[in-house]
């Protein structure tokens, strides 16, 4: 089988650089072993909200500070303004809207209630100005009776740290409850499957009319729109109180949400999605990759003309550890890590952790490294890419969407 590209990995940076390279005529397919990390994702897409441990207020203007391996320094600073100010319509075209832009951060309120600085909000959730305060006086956070992943008490201390009089509460429809009976049912994922039905979302508007008469605002858990915005925005046009959404535990569900709405438009742009195979191993012809193997597909041999690897990090096995080196799993390529064991990590769990800037070596074109040579058409993109800190520097999705559209521009010029 031949492509002109092929993508391992299909989460956010497989899947946006797929797309891009659709659009722009190509014939692509996207190998992907699993689910991706969208599927913990908090509502909100990151560019760069931490430099240098203090926080980022416009992340534009901070890319200079960045250490020269940081892939938004291999991409430079203008290359990053330019690719930023093409994501909201990348992705509004696709029907997934944002609030927030790339020239200021704004805050998310984290699932323990604290605020953390983001760049792009899914346009159903509550973007906040402000690091130090909240928009509102007294909250009511109401749960869904039963439903242990959304912690209450938890975000109650934290938006009282601010100030916010919360009360909560818990409520009960025969639907919920009909899952309930078994414990493992009760998830976020399965109550969005039960609140796509209007008739089942209605039953929410006078609880929360009632719940939230006192309050500023009325506070639930994401459990609404699995496959796109539709439930939340008719929810919020029938009541009359204000309502924000706080992510629960995993599976998130704004982020299955991205993932199944960006998975289905590369289909309809004619792409071959393939769920659940793993890309084992590449033949090689010098600097050149000419074709991958995968354990589905046994003999048979996938050719392309290029390859992109946005398998991500140790998350999703896109970087794997052995008791003496950290490698990559599918070429064995370069990778940037230290030698030594004991510096992967920091005692102090509260520190960076040195092993989450580990990832594969490019050069700065972003092709891959094997025994120190670039190869001249195999690609890496997101978060398998060494050289930046998703954690400490809020910037993982950023990452893995500029680095998507950069490669899939170099490789629609070659
Ligand atoms: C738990 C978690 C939560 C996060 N939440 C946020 C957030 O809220 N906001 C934010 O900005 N960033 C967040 N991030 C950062 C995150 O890394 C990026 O946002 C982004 O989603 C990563 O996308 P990716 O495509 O690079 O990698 P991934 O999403 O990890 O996707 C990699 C894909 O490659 C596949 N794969 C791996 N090996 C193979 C193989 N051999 N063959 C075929 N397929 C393979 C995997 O199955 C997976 O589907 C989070 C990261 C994690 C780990």
């Amino acid at each position: 089988m031949k492509f002109d590209t092929i993508i391992i990995g299909g989460g956010l940076s497989g899947l946006t650089c797929a797309i891009s390279l659709s659009k722009k005529g190509q014939k692509c397919a996207v190998i992907s072993a699993g689910q991706s990390a969208l599927h913990f994702c908090s509502g909100s897409f990151d560019l760069l909200g931490y430099s240098n441990g203090s926080l980022v207020n416009e992340p534009l203007k901070a890319i200079a500070s960045l250490p020269e391996t940081h892939p938004y320094s291999l991409l430079g600073a203008d290359r990053v303004a330019s690719l930023t100010a093409s994501v909201k319509p990348f992705f509004s075209e696709m029907g997934i809207t944002f609030h927030g832009d790339e020239s200021r951060n704004h805050f998310r309120i984290t699932p323990m209630g604290g605020l953390k600085p983001t760049w792009l909000t899914l346009s159903d959730f509550t973007p906040i100005e402000t690091a130090d305060s909240l928009p509102w006086k007294k909250a009511a956070i109401l749960n869904v009776s039963g439903f242990l992943d959304f912690h209450t008490a938890f975000i109650a201390d934290g938006l009282e740290k601010f100030g916010v009089e919360c009360s909560i509460s818990a409520f009960s429809l025969p639907e919920t409850d009909r899952i309930r009976k078994n414990p493992s049912e009760m998830r976020s994922s399965n109550l969005a499957r039960i609140f796509e039905e209007e008739e089942t979302l209605r039953k929410l508007v006078p609880i929360v009319n009632e719940r939230g008469k006192d309050a500023d605002i009325v506070i639930l858990p994401s459990v609404f729109g699995l496959f796109s915005s539709r439930s939340m925005e008719l929810l919020k046009s029938l009541t009359s109180v204000p309502i924000c959404l706080l992510p629960a535990i995993p599976p998130s569900v704004p982020g299955i949400r991205v993932q199944y709405i960006i998975r289905e438009y590369f289909r309809h742009l004619g792409g071959i999605y393939t769920l659940g195979d793993t890309v084992a191993s590449g033949k090689f012809n010098g600097d050149v990759l000419k074709s991958i193997s995968t354990v589905n597909q046994g003999d048979i041999e996938l050719k392309a003309d290029n390859f992109v690897l946005a398998s991500g990090s140790f998350f999703s096995h896109g970087l794997a550890a052995q008791y003496k080196c950290v490698y990559e799993p599918i070429f064995n390529l370069d990778v940037v890590a230290d030698a030594d064991r004991s510096s992967w990590c920091d005692s102090n769990f509260f520190e960076s952790q040195p092993y989450m800037s580990y990832g594969v070596a490019t050069d700065a074109d972003f092709h891959a490294k094997l025994g120190g040579k670039s190869i001249r058409n195999l690609y890496v993109a997101g978060s398998v890419l060494s050289g930046f800190n998703p954690v400490k520097e809020s910037c993982g999705a950023g990452v893995s969407i500029l680095t998507a559209l950069h490669v899939a521009d170099l490789i629609a010029k070659k």
